[in-house]
């Protein structure tokens, strides 16, 4: 019998953990969860233990975590509860753990994600903003450990679909890539009028159901900057053959144009099920519970060139990109502040991009920075103390 995948879910509470357990419910023969984290939501991740039984559960707090702990021994379980960010990196690289599926929001992932790198493991990323913030780092750090990095954004997963499965033809096929973009709930909303947007008007995105942060940047665009700068890392290309067209249906996931200007294409209903499975099962395929696509529900499908009045946040990432290396980080730090910030109610919607574009300004990344984890924290630690006391004085 084929071993089973030992799967270790980084923020398995949220939208894509949830959706990964999911697919790994549905195929008890090939994978196993055996290691669960959490951030706060204590209860879900209890129930998810109940459900999956994995081997370690983790949670930051202590008191939080010994609570966790009476809990699951009182309902009979053997899960041992760790706490603490260093039980992060330890569970992404623990030798009982065969692949780690990154989905912590923000770059509080980084550190795991390169632990996992470092280790070997196959690493699934949904946390875009890990490679935002390790770049050419993070790249190294894949390939010095001989890790399998798999793509789980949806529109990487497309692209990664449309690719021959050896890497090294990957310079040979591709002339260059198109990303496509839901342009969120605001798409036709009067520019002048998005300083008033609420934060439950910014989450409610027309074809996604995903967690709060990546709502709010896929209303802003930001999050296609922040696809931009991943793509640029993952498949290893300059800005300038990195592409994005709105396409409102979500359907047409992302697409390659090859040298030959044949154009491939990853179709499908937008359901991360899709992406996720894919990773989980690379280089087969599994049924991943996503229902199928029917094009004769659609009577056509749309692409247009995004405004960048309306969407500013996509332009910052363009200029992020070509600009020195650790700008990017500058840029996710300086967005990270910005969303939380408009999410508590203290911030116009407007006001993220204009406070990523003045910490862009005001924040120069040092060359010692960009070349290992402590130094990439410290700009990020620099850019989000510079953006609150922006933040401060509007
Ligand atoms: P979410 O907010 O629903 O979940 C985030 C998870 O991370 C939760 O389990 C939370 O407990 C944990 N977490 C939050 N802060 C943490 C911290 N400081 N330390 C440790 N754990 C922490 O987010 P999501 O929508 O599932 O997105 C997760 C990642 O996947 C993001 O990087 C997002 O950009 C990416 N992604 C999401 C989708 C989607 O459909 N939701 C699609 C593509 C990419
Ligand atoms: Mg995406």
């Amino acid at each position: 019998m084929k071993q089973r995948l030992r799967v270790c879910v980084l923020g398995s509470t949220g939208s894509i953990g949830a959706n990964t357990l999911d697919v790994i419910a549905r195929h008890p023969e090939r994978f196993e969860a055996v290691a669960l984290t959490a951030h706060s939501r204590a209860d879900e991740l209890f129930q998810q233990c109940l459900r999956h039984r994995p081997r370690w559960a983790c949670l930051p707090d202590p008191a939080a975590a010994l609570d966790l702990q009476r809990r699951l021994r009182e309902a009979g379980l053997s899960t041992e509860v760790l706490q603490g960010p260093a039980a992060l990196e330890q569970l992404a690289a623990h030798p009982e753990v065969d692949a780690v599926m990154a989905a912590i929001v923000g770059a509080a992932g980084l550190s795991p994600c390169l632990a996992a790198a470092r280790a070997g493991k196959r690493l699934m990323l949904a946390n875009k903003e890990a490679l935002v913030v390790g770049g050419a780092f993070f790249m190294r750090a894949v390939q010095a450990g001989g890790a399998t990095l798999l793509p789980v954004d949806s529109e990487h997963s497309a692209i990664f679909q449309c690719l021959p499965e050896a890497r090294a033809r990957w310079p040979e096929v591709i002339d260059h890539l198109v990303l496509t973009a839901s342009g969120g709930p605001f798409r036709q909303r009067d520019p002048d009028s998005l300083h008033a947007v609420t934060p439950d008007e910014a989450c409610a995105h027309p074809n996604w159901i995903m967690g709060r942060k990546i709502s709010v940047d896929s209303a802003s665009m930001m999050n296609k900057g922040l696809e931009l700068i991943e793509a640029r890392w993952l498949f290893d290309l300059p800005p300038e053959r990195l592409k994005v067209l709105i396409h409102p249906q979500s359907i047409v996931h992302s697409m390659v144009v090859c040298r030959d200007q044949s154009v491939l294409a990853q179709l499908g209903t937008p359901d991360m099920r899709v992406p996720i499975a894919y990773a989980l099962s690379f280089p087969e395929r599994i049924e991943s519970g996503a229902a199928p696509l029917n094009l004769l529900d659609f009577a056509a499908l749309q692409f247009e060139a995004p405004d960048l009045r309306r969407f500013p946040a996509l332009a910052l990432a363009w200029q992020a990109l070509r600009g020195p290396e650790g700008s990017t980080a500058v840029l996710n730090a300086a967005n990270e502040v910005a969303v939380a910030s408009f999410l508590a109610g203290s911030l116009r919607f407007t006001g993220i991009s204009e406070l990523v574009a003045r910490c862009l300004e005001q924040v120069l990344p040092a060359a010692d920075e960009v070349g290992s984890v402590a130094g990439l924290l410290e700009l990020d630690a620099r850019t989000r103390a510079k953006a609150q006391e922006l933040l401060g004085k509007p």
